[in-house]
């Protein structure tokens, strides 16, 4: 079967959907931690499989030999080495025929703190001797879009990326680059850079949402620490803005700017511009 872990999140369920547009739901299976947040997968036909990453005991019955599985990465920061370690080693055991990861933009040379996770995991992976694809995402628009409703507030786009540019693409577009390698040839033990198309700045999307808003949205640079102090002000926990605070910083010296093109390229079309996020999500 072909094998999606964290079927349920965000980005597992634009992955199930990529899938079943390529093959019959009966050769797709979903390894999730509740069943019932899977039951309109189920009801698909897609087999489900329930096996939390804390739970090395019941991973050992999520994969079958053959397989070819995408660990999507979990959102647990600071848990994830060893969750995404039980997960390798059951499909190490299991004796899967491709193991897939969803990384980050740049793998070792990531070096800010949320990539952590991810290299360590790479290196789980390489050391499982496994045949891998490693699907290093870049930003998604959506981690920006989502927050317009506070954006139009304020009037203003706050952050203290500098004029450090993003080549975000839709999560759509990083999914069906996913579903791309498990279904396609060709992609066993490569590693793809996924980025948009097009890299933007914090100020250039403050201007793109003035465009389509028709407000009056400026972008507003602060230093790190007035960041952090803004961030935890509007109440996000003190150590997730601390890692937004560190992303920020990471975009400045242009780690997330990358547009080599493997997602483009992966996907057979352009990637979706950032004005197209913005206008659905003023929609
Ligand atoms: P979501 O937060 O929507 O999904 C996270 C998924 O991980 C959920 O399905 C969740 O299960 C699953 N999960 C978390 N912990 C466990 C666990 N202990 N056992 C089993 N499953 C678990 O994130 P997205 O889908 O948007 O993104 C996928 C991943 O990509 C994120 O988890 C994160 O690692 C990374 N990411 C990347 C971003 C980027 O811009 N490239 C931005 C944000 C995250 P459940 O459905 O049961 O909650």
């Amino acid at each position: 079967s072909i094998v999606v872990t964290a079927a349920t999140g965000a980005l597992g369920r634009l992955v199930v959907e990529e899938l079943l547009e390529r093959v019959p739901a009966g050769r797709v299976a979903v390894v999730v931690r509740d069943a019932r947040k899977a039951a309109d997968l189920a009801a698909r036909g897609i087999e489900v499989r329930v096996a939390d990453y804390d739970d090395p005991a019941a991973l050992k019955d999520a994969f079958r030999p053959g397989d070819r599985v995408l660990l999507i990465s979990g959102n647990e920061i600071g848990r994830r080495v060893a969750q995404h370690t039980a997960v390798i080693d059951a499909a190490k055991a299991a004796g899967v025929a491709q193991l897939a990861y969803t990384g980050v933009l740049g793998g070792p040379e990531a070096d800010f703190q949320l990539a952590a996770e991810h290299t360590a995991t790479e290196r789980a992976v390489l050391a499982s001797g496994l045949p891998y694809t490693f699907l290093r995402n870049g930003w998604y628009h959506e981690n920006y879009t989502r927050e317009l409703p506070a954006v139009l507030g304020h009037g203003a786009v706050v952050g203290s990326a500098g004029e450090g540019r993003i080549a975000s693409a839709a999560r759509a577009d990083y999914a069906a680059a996913a579903a791309e390698v498990l279904t396609g040839e060709g992609h066993l033990n490569r590693v793809y850079e996924l980025s948009g198309d097009t890299a933007w700045s914090l100020a250039e999307y403050a201007a793109e949402v003035s465009a389509q808003s028709g407000k009056e949205i400026a972008y507003t640079e602060v230093p790190a620490g007035e960041h952090l102090r803004i961030l935890t002000g509007a109440g996000v926990p003190e150590d997730f803005a601390a890692i937004i605070v560190d992303v920020d910083a990471a975009i400045a010296r242009g780690r997330l700017a990358g547009t080599g093109g493997d997602l483009a390229r992966l996907i057979g079309r352009p990637t979706t511009p950032v004005a197209v996020a913005i206008g659905a999500a003023l929609a």
